[in-house]
């Protein structure tokens, strides 16, 4: 199943990264396990956690402004985690949609070769059907985001089924929402489960298969320390991901990159 792109105008995505940095002084990580829902992949019920009593906190508007629109720049305790760019030459390698019982053991293998750990944003649904291939997942390093269970449109979503979407995915300090459609309210939500939204800076498209060659030059041409890519392991036919991850990876590390897996 291929899926387009959110349609967002740059300066809303610009805007929502500011939003990102304003999550940074959300939960501290230890509270993440203790404080948040007791839900597992495989569990689908709705959770009756009503999101005005999480302690969610919005960040002052001033104080967002005077942020620069990108997550980087954040200086909680926290948020010093996700200073993405503090150790050189690195990026972070994200792979949506998953698991998939085909493509995802062939994504590990190339990360395996290229000694490369990466960030799974995988769906509730695919991971409740697929708990192997999470578990093999985490065996090899890598770390596993929440994608919600379902991959549905958050923003047209009622309060109820938002919640519901995100709390019944796979539990994760992180979430990504699915076309990167989100605004505020989501982020909320996802935050009253301790959740962190990650988006991303670099989007190879490889889910609408414009060949390996593009999906290879998007990652060459993007590329630079601590930038995190878009790529998939599930949604359709990954053969174009898989053989541009492996040429990508081999000229990066050549140029001095290593990979590593987002704090989730
Ligand atoms: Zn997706």
């Amino acid at each position: 199943m291929t899926r387009p792109p959110g349609k967002l105008l740059p300066l809303v995505a610009a805007l929502l990264c500011g939003a990102v940095l304003a999550q940074a002084a959300e939960p501290a990580d230890h509270s993440i396990t203790a404080a948040a829902p007791a839900v597992k992949a495989s569990a689908h019920a709705p959770l009756s956690i009503p999101v005005t009593q999480q302690p969610v906190r919005a960040a002052p508007r001033k104080q967002r402004q005077q942020r620069p629109p990108h997550r980087r720049a954040s200086t909680t305790a926290v948020a010093d985690d996700w200073n993405l760019t503090k150790h050189g030459k690195v990026l972070y390698l994200t792979f949506d949609d998953g698991p998939q019982q085909e493509w995802t053991p062939k994504v590990l293998r190339v990360l395996a070769k290229h000694r490369a750990k990466a960030t799974f944003f995988v769906l509730g649904r695919e991971a409740a059907a697929h708990p192997d291939l999470v578990a093999l997942t985490r065996a090899a390093g890598h770390r596993i985001g929440n994608h919600t269970w379902d991959h549905p449109v958050l923003t047209k979503l009622a309060p109820a089924e938002l919640r519901r979407e995100i709390s019944t995915g796979v539990r994760s300090k992180c979430f990504r929402p699915p076309f990167r459609d989100t605004n505020a309210h989501v982020e909320a939500v996802a935050a009253a489960y301790h959740q962190r939204q990650v988006l991303w800076d670099i989007d190879t498209k490889d889910w609408s298969r414009p060949g390996t060659a593009k999906v290879e030059q998007a990652i060459l041409q993007g590329a630079r320390p601590g930038a995190i890519i878009l790529m998939h392991d599930g949604g359709g036919n990954r053969a174009e991901t898989v053989s541009a991850l492996d040429s990508a990876l081999t000229e990066l590390s050549r140029q001095g990159y290593t990979y590593r897996a987002l704090p989730c």
